[in-house]
């Protein structure tokens, strides 16, 4: 079988609505000065959406073909991750243990109230580095086993390499978007994290006949070498599908220069180009993800980096807007 026969024969449970909608910005290119487009991972159907569900919808679907009754998956409090997660075990009625980092917040807000509402188990394990909760994961996991029960693991973001091939198959949904469009794109700009969303593009990339410049926006610095961390993934997902690895460290476009005070913090960037794109389109990212992507679009335009049309791809993430850690005071002055 050929990588690409390899990727379309993976199950999937097809949950999300796909393809996401491709559509042109018009206000907010012309106020860049540059042609851009957007692609719509912010509504796909499942409990607001994001782009996690990409990745969720392979891991979970897999993992029914194995026979799993229970997903346990980890984050932050107000992680997008975990809240898909919860809601695409909700929506095949799997049970959902999520391992959440920090304590319990007197009121559930935001994500932590549609982990709630989605019927997850929540479990805080204190203020704990990444590598750790992927750990507990592994532990809550042997838990459900020893309890008769059969849990599958999901790593922080879901950035597993099956996970990540959701989005090798997110670049040729794209693909055959911007072909129907008659669009060539200079370069695909999106918000990236834990990496899989960069190494499944990356991968996706190598299975097509068109390539185009995908660049990250670092927008919480958790790994120290991120270039390394997604050419690792994208050999690992690559190596799946009997695939060569598709790009050497040093060829992954990745940029640090948006981070701002941190993981999860909002940047004065990013508030900037969040308030521009929903003045200018009406359109909404948040605050610490898709915001600061959104940032790293606008420095990139204003430095003249990007010859030609762009696509920026909307990761989701709007309800962290609605978490009075972030409040108003950041985004609504101006
Ligand atoms: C997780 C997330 C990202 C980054 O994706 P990774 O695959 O973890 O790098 C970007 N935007 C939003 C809204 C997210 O929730």
């Amino acid at each position: 079988m050929s990588p690409l026969d390899r990727l379309a024969s993976l199950p999937r449970l097809g949950i999300g609505q796909w393809p996401t909608p491709l559509h042109r910005l018009e206000r907010f290119g012309a106020e860049l000065g540059i042609e851009v487009w957007a692609k719509r991972d912010d509504v796909q159907g499942v409990a607001l959406a994001g782009n996690k569900v990409r990745k969720f919808d392979l891991v979970v679907a897999d993992a029914i073909e194995r026979g799993c009754d229970t997903l346990v998956t980890t984050g932050a409090a107000q992680s997008n991750s975990a809240r898909a997660g919860a809601a695409v075990a909700a929506a095949v009625g799997m049970r959902c243990v999520l391992v959440l980092s920090g304590s319990e917040p007197a009121t559930s807000t935001a994500n932590l109230l549609l982990d709630r509402l989605l019927g997850a188990e929540v479990r805080f394990v204190g203020d704990r580095p990444w590598r750790w909760l992927d750990e507990e994961v592994d532990r809550v996991v042997a838990e459900v086993d020893t309890a008769g029960g059969q849990a599958v693991a999901a790593p922080v973001g879901c950035s597993s390499p099956l996970g990540s091939l959701g989005f090798a198959l997110a670049y040729l949904e794209l693909d055959a978007q911007l072909r129907e469009a008659g669009v060539r794109p200079a370069a695909i700009v999106h918000a990236s994290t834990s990496g899989g969303t960069h190494a499944g593009l990356l991968v996706g990339r190598a299975l097509s006949e068109r390539s185009v410049r995908i660049i990250g926006v670092d927008v919480g610095g958790l790994h120290p070498h991120p270039d390394e961390a997604v050419s690792g993934l994208a050999a690992e997902a690559a190596e799946l599908l009997g695939l060569d690895p598709p790009v050497a460290p040093g060829d992954v476009e990745i940029t640090t220069d948006q981070i701002g005070p941190g993981y999860a913090l909002p940047s004065p960037a990013a508030a900037a180009a969040i308030t521009s794109l929903a003045r200018s389109e009406a359109i909404v990212t948040d605050p610490v993800y898709s915001g600061k992507g959104l940032a790293g679009l606008v420095a990139l335009a204003g430095a003249g980096a990007l010859d030609g049309p762009v696509v920026y791809w909307h990761t989701g993430g709007y309800h962290a807007l609605f978490d009075p850690v972030h409040g108003d005071r950041q985004l609504a002055s101006g």
